[in-house]
């Protein structure tokens, strides 16, 4: 008797004859995209979504799924209350803006200047700096693009002049100057030339690098603040000359010397604790790298 009720109850929830509600089980290739029911948000696959307002009449609904690199995946499917049907999407990936991209990637430090600072715990700038640009040269690779390293060991010393040189040799379509800095407030902060500079009797860089670091800059804040948001807190956009060197100099030595467009990123406060333990962390050089690499492509698509 107990199995035979049992029974009936699977299959009445199988045939959906109790249950007036429709439901779609949505899964993708990758997962995690966000679905949406008639322009509403409904979860991430892989899910169940549950539609309340399906009627006996069968009616269609709109079903889109989102994921960031990948082309909006949409459909139609027809649903009457009670049924239960399964969607599997493969999603199609946007070709990266970075393709036939050469991107310089500068670890900052140690130079003639300095051998960086250190977070409270001892964290090193130069390490932190060395091990995000490691892992955004693979990912920038394997998106497509040709990385020039301006170090090529932790602890090469490279004079700021013979960085921006490397970048100048290799045609780069920009330079990413990876730093830490050492502030009161915490976040992510970029550094553009806002005029030129002099150093060593050399006076530069030309307007024309001003103008295309400077509107490099806007998008690539963008580009990491989509990443970050949430996360680490943004410091915003500034020009060199609101640097301590840059205010003496004009620019940064890297921007004087520098015939590409280059941007200094803060990637962190190290002598804030919450930034070090960011920075230090394997998840948060992961984030780190999405970061920049998002900064990239809103760069490259914004020209
Ligand atoms: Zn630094």
């Amino acid at each position: 008797m107990r199995l035979a009720i049992t029974l009936a109850l699977l299959i009445a929830s199988l045939t959906g004859v109790f249950a007036d509600d429709a439901t779609v089980a949505v899964t993708s290739h990758p997962s995690d995209a966000k679905v949406y029911v008639n322009g509403y948000y409904k979860g991430r696959t892989p899910a169940t979504i549950t539609i309340s307002s399906a009627t006996a009449t069968p009616a269609n609904y709109r079903l889109t799924l989102h994921l960031p690199g990948f082309k909006p995946y949409d459909t139609e499917i027809v649903l009457a209350a009670g049924q239960n049907k399964a969607l599997y999407a493969t999603m199609e990936r946007l070709p990266s803006a970075l393709g036939g991209r050469t991107i310089c990637i500068d670890p900052g430090h140690p130079s003639e200047t300095s051998a960086g600072t250190a977070g409270p715990t001892g964290v090193s700038e130069n390490r932190m700096n060395w091990q995000v640009a490691l892992k955004l040269r693979d990912n920038l690779q394997a998106a497509g693009a040709t990385v020039v390293m301006t170090k090529q060991s932790e602890n090469e010393h490279v004079t700021n002049r013979r960085r921006a040189e490397i970048a100048n040799a290799a045609n780069a379509d920009i330079m990413i100057r990876l730093h830490c800095d050492a502030a009161s407030a915490r976040g992510f902060a970029i550094f553009a030339p806002d005029r030129q500079g002099t150093k060593y009797g050399v006076t530069g860089p030309s307007q024309s690098v001003i103008q295309r670091s400077t509107a490099a800059m806007g998008s690539f804040y963008e580009g990491m603040k989509s990443v970050l948001s949430g996360t680490l807190p943004g410091r915003g956009t500034h020009g060199d000359s609101a640097t301590y060197v840059g205010s003496r100099q004009g620019a940064l030595t890297g921007s004087i010397f520098s015939q590409v467009p280059t941007l200094t990123v803060e990637m962190v406060v190290l002598t804030n604790a919450q930034d070090e333990a960011f920075i230090k962390s394997a998840s948060g050089q992961a984030l780190m790298v999405d970061a920049l690499r998002a900064g990239l492509e809103y760069t490259f698509r914004a020209r």
